[in-house]
């Protein structure tokens, strides 16, 4: 199959005129993995969700799990919203307050990275540090103390709040689901020729000549395409994007693989031990409250070396500029689409954020 324009074929575009930021997250796009290791027969695609406009998958929760406190009541004008993060979801929230007037307040190991601060500084949000130690175990203590003492802070809580998995059911999934189901049939080419739906050579282009819209060099290349999607490839943080993502597709096709994937040298879904790694936004350390771990197939791994490797291959062969988790997701799905059962099949990969965001890491350290 052809997807040619997702963000037509999803039937909902972004406005050309938004009210305000918040408008602007969710419909992010697919786009196809062309540099694949020889051997690999099966389509990648990858869905950018660096495209949000605080550059990660987390907009998406920050925006529904402050509406949904607004619908409950919770969260009214004056009170302020406090969370215990040091990521994506903090930079998604700090974006939405300040578009929407709310105070925030972060509460994060003092060991944060300084251009994180800086960003969140920059939104508005106001910081308490912890000690670096304790972790994001020290921060989550020190919420619920403040939380004791005052009845004007709001607490949302990514870990464990269903408006997270929610927002992925009702966006995540739909764009991506709609994105196979919405678009064209694929054009097919044999030795060159177009080959039409019912059987009938249209025309006689030389390979090379088609070759910017999909043509395969050999017949041997020519694998029969699957018209759906068959394999989604997703990393867990708190669970959110992969248990609304894989809860839709499967109960739209229970044929559809789910994989998750989580750091090496912190393999607890695969049932071993926590322990420290690079893969920011992955490996919790713990196995999250709203994960729906019966929808998984396969838990895979990746360390963070590797994760590394594969978020700069894309940069420097896709021009794919995604974050470490991003080139855990992909290392995971080159894994998958090698087997043989996968060949020919259509695999959608979570991209959960944006290269930039980890300059001064061991991603960029070596250029
Ligand atoms: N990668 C990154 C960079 C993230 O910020 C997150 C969110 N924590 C994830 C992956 C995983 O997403 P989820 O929390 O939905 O499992």
């Amino acid at each position: 199959m052809s997807l040619t324009n997702f963000s037509n074929s999803t039937g909902v575009k972004k406005p050309l005129v938004a009210k305000n930021i918040t408008e602007l997250i969710g419909n992010t796009p697919l786009v196809k993995i062309n540099k694949l290791p020889p051997g690999i027969r099966c389509s990648i695609y990858a869905k950018l969700e660096y495209f949000n406009p605080g550059f990660s998958v987390k907009d998406r929760i920050a925006l529904n799990m402050i509406v949904d406190a607004e619908r409950r009541g919770i969260l009214t004008p004056g009170k302020t919203i406090i969370e215990p993060t040091s990521g994506n979801t903090g930079i998604g929230l700090a974006m939405i307050c300040a578009s929407k007037g709310y105070p925030l307040i972060l509460v994060m190991p003092e060991s944060m990275s300084i251009e994180r601060r800086k960003v969140l500084l920059h939104f508005g949000a106001r910081f308490v540090l912890t000690p670096g130690e304790q972790g994001m175990r020290g921060a989550i203590s020190r919420v619920q103390a403040m939380l004791k003492n005052s009845s004007e802070l709001v607490f949302l809580g990514q870990f464990t709040n269903p408006a997270n998995t929610e927002i992925h059911r009702l966006t995540t999934a739909e764009e991506i689901w709609q994105a196979f189901h919405g678009a064209p049939q694929e054009q097919v080419y044999v030795n060159g020729d177009l080959w039409s739906e019912d059987g009938v050579f249209e025309e006689n282009f030389g390979p090379h000549e088609v070759s910017s819209i999909g043509i395969r060099d050999s017949e041997e290349e020519l694998m029969p395409q699957s018209d759906t999607i068959d394999i989604l490839v997703a990393g867990v943080g708190t669970g959110g994007t992969i248990s609304g993502v894989g809860s839709i597709l499967k109960r739209r096709n229970e044929k559809i693989k789910i994989f998750a994937v989580e750091p090496s040298e912190s393999p607890v879904l695969s049932g071993g031990s926590a322990g420290a790694h690079n893969i920011q936004g992955i490996g919790a350390g713990f196995v999250p409250e709203i994960l729906q771990r019966d929808m998984i197939d396969e838990v895979l791994t990746v360390s963070s070396g590797e994760a590394i490797l594969h978020s700069r291959k894309l940069a420097l062969e896709e021009g794919i500029l995604c974050g470490i988790s991003s080139g855990a997701a992909y290392c995971a799905a080159l894994e998958v689409a090698r087997r043989r059962e996968f060949q020919g099949k259509n695999m959608v990969v979570i991209f959960p954020d944006l290269g930039e965001r980890y300059i001064s890491t061991e991603l960029f350290s070596i250029n």
